[in-house]
């Protein structure tokens, strides 16, 4: 198993709502555009090394992702619809 200390995040394409605060990065195994909301802001700021891991790369097989985001479920209700 390769172990890697991941934030799993979202494709900015997948996604169906933004957060205001949300920050874009870029996947670091396919390189496509994700979001970052604040939570996961954190957990960069915490742990500098870690890397961003979209939903479609993630596979538990192979990918063991470390950081479940904490406050993650509030932004849920702070999120709005994306504007196309
Ligand atoms: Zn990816």
């Amino acid at each position: 198993m390769n172990t890697v200390h991941g934030l799993l995040v979202m494709r900015l394409a997948d996604m169906r709502v933004v957060h205001p605060q949300q920050i874009t990065s870029r996947c670091n195994l396919c390189n496509e555009l994700v979001g970052i909301y604040p939570s996961g802001q954190r957990i960069m700021a915490a742990h500098p090394d870690v890397e961003l891991i979209c939903e479609r790369c993630h596979n538990p097989r192979d990918v063991d992702v470390h950081y479940a985001a904490p406050g993650a479920l509030e932004e849920r209700a702070e999120s709005v619809p994306k504007k196309t």
